[in-house]
């Protein structure tokens, strides 16, 4: 499991790039920097379980309210 959250994303090569074969923080391939905080390798699949979860948690919170007014 620890190998896979290794992992980082090149916008330029549109590839995954391990920690280790960081060269100064840049991909190995093209050099540009890679940000050690953008760790998922795919970021719209992030946003959307993100988007998921925010809607579940308020449809959630919307029964509550219900449930709480009767
Ligand atoms: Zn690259």
């Amino acid at each position: 499991m620890s190998a896979e959250a290794a992992k980082l994303w090149c916008d330029d090569c549109d590839r995954s790039v391990g920690v280790e074969t960081l060269e100064d923080g840049c991909c190995p391939v093209c050099g540009s920097p890679i940000s050690t905080r953008e760790r998922q390798a795919l970021p719209w699949k992030f946003r959307l379980m993100l988007g998921a979860t925010v809607i579940y948690l308020g449809w959630r919170l919307y029964q509550l309210i219900v449930w709480l007014s009767h």
